[in-house]
């Protein structure tokens, strides 16, 4: 066994069915008795219920979380902060609710509670990206981290079957480059493999029936497992792209990783055999690429930047930024193979055998 260094984090996690029912007692457990309610616009509703379920203890709410954290946003929630002299955030909602969470938590140190309703996993990771002027920048400091998650699988049961496919293929991402991570550590990498299964089998299922209880309830199980991979190593190559692609030719985020993923895992089949054969084994697959590939067929997930709205010309502008200071990867980032992944992944075709 190689050596390594193993980090726990602090976050507590409640899961399970019906879990938002615990959020009054967890507010309190944080000593927090005006939190401010965080959502999107289109959650608006659902944030009023919270809020009514924490009575005294709500000081408000702020429905105005959008994608990409922008500063502007995070501003207009700090006025509500300052205003209602907020003393911590309860943010419920997909990865753009956890971002603005997490971006108040940056500037304050409040305390949070994220309640997720998608697989994003941003809420076990210290780090956020916030957009400022149309650039997004990556903001990372003990601060960010959550205190505490409320894993409700019913939150998650209003998500369609390609929402699911996708949100699930992008938390499988942040597991598949932990396996082959450089600081990759035997914990985390059984966390990475249990998380890829859980997700690879339950998938399928929603794509069968989107009200399928226990196939959401492994879905949310893998995607925290998922998501605490992302914590716990640093991400590679899939992720860069991901970055890049999202940021530069505003692609969607979860799309756009299960687009490149089998892509990105075909790049870096013959540098890291063993983890390769692990992703392989939690996917039930002969291959790790095409069996990420094969699943993202089967659930309706997109495999195509083309059906995602990039253009074809854009594909050399994306080569030329994958390459201008890359993460570490395991096998080293060239230009050349890096535009034909780009282009394999543009046109929807196979990942390379
Ligand atoms: P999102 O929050 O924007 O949600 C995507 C779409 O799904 C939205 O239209 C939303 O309304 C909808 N949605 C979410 N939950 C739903 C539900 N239960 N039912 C029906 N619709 C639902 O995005 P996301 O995909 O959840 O997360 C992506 C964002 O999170 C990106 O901005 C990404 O950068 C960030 N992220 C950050 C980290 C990190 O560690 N910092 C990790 C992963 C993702």
């Amino acid at each position: 066994m190689r050596s390594f260094t193993y980090q726990a984090s602090p976050v507590r996690v409640v899961f399970g069915a019906g879990t938002l029912s615990r959020l009054p007692g967890e507010v309190e457990r944080l000593g927090m008795s005006r939190a401010l309610v965080l959502t999107t616009g289109n959650r608006q509703q659902q944030a009023s219920q919270i809020a009514a379920m924490l009575g005294d203890r709500c000081a408000g709410v702020f429905a105005g979380a959008v994608m990409h954290t922008p500063v502007e946003v995070t501003g207009r929630a700090m006025v509500r902060v300052n205003e209602l002299k907020a003393d911590g955030v309860v943010a419920i909602g997909g990865g753009s609710t956890t971002g603005l969470g997490k971006a108040i938590a940056f500037r304050t140190d409040l305390p949070q509670v994220v309640v997720p309703s998608s697989y994003a996993g941003s809420e076990m990771t210290a780090v956020f990206g916030e957009t400022r002027d149309g650039v997004k920048t990556t903001q990372s400091s003990p601060r960010i981290l959550p205190e505490t998650v409320i894993y409700d699988v019913e939150l998650t049961m209003t998500m369609s079957a390609p929402l699911s496919a996708m949100s699930g293929l992008n938390a499988i991402a942040h597991a598949v480059e932990a396996l082959y991570a450089r600081e990759q550590n035997p914990l985390v990498s059984l966390m990475a493999e249990e998380g890829i299964r859980s997700l690879a089998r339950a998938l399928p299922k929603i794509k069968t029936d989107t009200a399928d209880v226990e196939a959401r309830t492994e879905a949310l199980y893998g995607a925290w497992l998922c998501g605490s991979c992302l914590n716990a190593v640093g991400m590679s190559l899939h992720n860069k792209l991901c970055h890049l692609l999202g940021g530069t030719f505003n692609l969607p985020h979860a799309d756009t990783h299960s687009a490149v993923l089998p892509h990105a895992v075909a790049y870096n089949a013959s540098a890291d055999k063993q983890a390769m054969a692990r992703i392989a084994r939690a996917l039930g697959a002969a291959d790790a690429a095409a069996g990420l590939f094969a699943l993202a067929k089967e659930t309706g997930a997109h495999r195509s930047l083309q059906q995602l709205g990039m253009r074809e010309d854009e594909i050399d502008r994306a080569a030329d930024l994958a390459v201008q200071d890359p993460y570490w990867n395991p096998q080293p980032v060239e230009r050349h193979a890096i535009r034909a992944l780009i282009a394999r992944a543009w046109a929807g075709a196979a990942p390379l055998g």
